[in-house]
């Protein structure tokens, strides 16, 4: 429903509500710049939270232009983006759009226009109609048919703005051979549950909205983990590098998986991960992370958790082989084999080897492989009488070489 107060400090800027939110707020730019500020109210940050959808869906019609600023509104005829996209100093960004007309003659003066704008803005300037008639400039709701402003239409607005993953990002994100913990943290990230300032505050957390790192934003998921200064730095000294270009956090990491190898998708997900874990720790511990530190621990963690996952895949051939799928081979000629097993017996505490044609019980209490680790030693033992040596040892198994 703020999104209605936030159309109306948009368009109606010299109210008395207006004057008094700028003065607050925004004093040295319009609403279309404004940020959350410190110590925001409950009001203005759910006022804000529309400002996105505005931003996007609202369009002046030129009339007159004396009342619309070159640098500040939304008057370029563009679908998607109404603002001025050139660099211009302030004194032009702050004119009025009738000085880029011919005085006193409905019509551009196209020697500024191209002097001062770039191609985009040059052909959308041009596609714009003057009428003969001087009235005032009016604004319009872009995406409605009869372009009015609905709170529908802004809810509408927002949910183009932030779509839901593709079935494919998806896909990707389950696939990537990274920690559990992980894969679940970039679920909550996409689905936008993380308790983040302004998701706790839309649920009545009393909380700091603004960014714990920097202070200047408020604390979105597309805030701390791509868009914060500090963010941007580990992305700039990772191989990865910054992608400003995005709009949403979704939008962001379906570019990433979309364009990336498998490994850079995986440190992706790790430096997202650090990123968050340092967030946290300045929250809980005020302890200000480096960004070397960061960066590093991403890489560090992946290369571990993938090595650790790889020697964990490697025992169970092992065991197998332990435990009896080997087929029995003749030992070489001048070498004897000795087999070894043991059998335990948890409730009486005994283990029973088997060494050559002996079989024996000790008192212990051991799991399977020590007790035929000491059915080895026994064997060894045995050997040890006639001069074998050379001895191949495996844990079901003993080869030894008559000297
Ligand atoms: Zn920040």
């Amino acid at each position: 429903m703020l999104g209605k107060q936030g159309w109306r400090l948009f368009t109606n800027p010299n109210t008395l509500v207006a004057r008094l939110f700028k003065a607050r707020y925004y004093p040295n730019t319009s609403f279309a710049e404004a940020q959350l500020g410190s110590n925001p109210s409950y009001v203005w940050r759910s006022i804000l939270a529309a400002q996105p959808a505005i931003r996007q869906g609202s369009r002046i019609q030129i009339e007159g232009g004396q009342q619309t600023t070159i640098g500040s509104a939304p008057w370029l005829p563009d679908m998607d983006n109404g603002f001025i996209t050139s660099n211009l100093p302030a004194s032009i960004s702050s004119a009025s759009v009738d000085s880029l007309m011919v005085p006193n003659q409905r019509r551009w003066d196209f020697d500024v226009v191209d002097d001062i704008f770039n191609t985009r803005d040059r052909d959308l300037i041009r596609r714009i109609p003057l009428c003969s008639r001087v009235d005032k400039d009016n604004w319009f709701w872009l995406p409605d048919s009869k372009r009015l402003f609905s709170v529908r239409g802004c809810y509408r607005m927002l949910d183009t703005m932030h779509p839901p993953p593709s079935s494919s990002a998806w896909r990707k994100l389950w696939l990537l051979p990274v920690p559990a913990k992980v894969k679940n943290f970039l679920w909550r990230a996409m689905t936008n549950v993380l308790p983040t300032g302004d998701n706790l505050l839309q649920r009545r957390v009393e909380v700091q909205a603004s960014c714990p790192i920097c202070h200047t934003s408020s604390e979105s998921v597309f805030h701390v983990l791509v868009t914060c200064p500090f963010a941007k730095a580990c992305w700039i000294s990772s191989v990865l590098g910054f992608n400003g270009s995005c709009v949403s956090f979704v939008h962001w990491l379906e570019d990433m998986f979309s364009c990336r190898n498998i490994d850079d998708c995986s440190l992706s997900a790790m430096v997202c991960w650090g990123l968050w874990l340092n967030k946290n720790n300045k929250v809980w511990n005020d302890v200000k992370g480096r960004v070397q530190n960061v960066v590093n621990s991403a890489g560090q963690n992946l290369f571990l958790w993938q090595q650790a996952r790889k020697s964990v895949l490697v025992p169970p051939n092992l065991d197998s082989a332990a435990h009896g799928s080997v087929r029995w081979l003749n030992p070489s000629i001048g070498w004897v084999k000795c087999n070894v097993d043991a059998a335990i017996d948890h409730s009486r505490g005994l283990i029973s080897d088997f060494i050559a044609a002996k079989s024996d019980i000790l008192p212990g209490s051991f799991e399977a492989r020590e007790a035929e680790a000491l059915g080895v030693k026994e064997a060894l033992s045995w050997l040890k009488k006639f001069a074998f040596h050379f001895v191949i040892l495996e844990m079901d198994s003993l080869q030894v070489f008559n000297a």
